[in-house]
């Protein structure tokens, strides 16, 4: 999934940015207040990781200017700020949740698929769609219950995808889940990663909608 990273301590940004994208995240990184809201006019990302205290805009300013233009996406507050009122205001002010830091990326990681997966409306830490169940804490995939082995792209496809069964998406936004700032992006590379996992997981997983984009049904044949 596409997250925004805003975080101004550099060491502290560098390692998040790593972590994050070593579970299969497409990483945006920004460093104050006022690029986070360039990157969330311009991007769609599926939760956003903010720190409190920001050049230029502090972290709160950015979060309650989001939910005043009614964005509901996932919002994970960083806060060193560790008093009960400074939490309080954070998810008043709209956040999901929150961690004081230091933290623990383990935890950081098993936070965001939950708040992922409660924004899906999926109520099971295991996404399933028809045959194929997809599992973000061990990123493991199996289909009629035999392992499948994907690559990390078409892994983040199928869990867009899977994240909301019988919603499609279209190529740009499919385009917009596996790619951060300055990856870069063959013309035809989702086509490519839809006929891998039509390939691996079977022809009739993911249907195209033709002139909409691509979706997986919200279960299969009972077969
Ligand atoms: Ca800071």
């Amino acid at each position: 999934m596409r997250i925004l990273l805003v975080e101004d301590d550099a060491l502290l940004g560098d390692a998040l940015q790593v972590g994050l994208r070593q579970t299969d995240h497409a990483v945006d990184w920004v460093r104050d207040g006022v690029g986070a809201e360039t990157a969330l006019a311009a991007e769609d990302y599926a939760a956003v990781v903010l720190d409190l205290g920001l050049p230029r805009m502090d972290g709160l300013d950015v979060l309650r200017h989001l939910r005043a233009k009614k964005k509901t996406l996932p919002v994970l507050i960083l806060t060193a700020r560790d008093t009960v009122d400074d939490r309080i205001r954070g998810l008043d002010a709209g956040a999901d949740d929150y961690l004081v830091k230091p933290f623990d990326l383990g935890e950081l990681n098993a936070r965001l698929r939950a708040l992922l997966r409660r924004a899906g409306g999926q109520p099971s830490p295991v996404l399933a769609a028809g045959d194929v169940t997809l599992d973000p804490a061990t990123r493991r995939v199996e289909c009629k219950g035999r392992e499948v082995e994907l690559s990390a792209k078409e892994y983040a496809l199928l869990h867009a995808l899977m994240q909301q069964p019988g919603r499609a998406l279209s190529r740009a936004q499919l385009e917009q889940h596996l790619y951060a700032w300055g990856d870069e992006i063959g013309s035809n590379t989702v086509e490519v990663y839809i006929h891998h996992l039509r390939r691996k997981l079977g022809a009739d997983v993911i249907r195209t909608l033709r002139g909409i984009g691509y979706v997986v049904a919200k279960s299969g044949s009972p077969s």
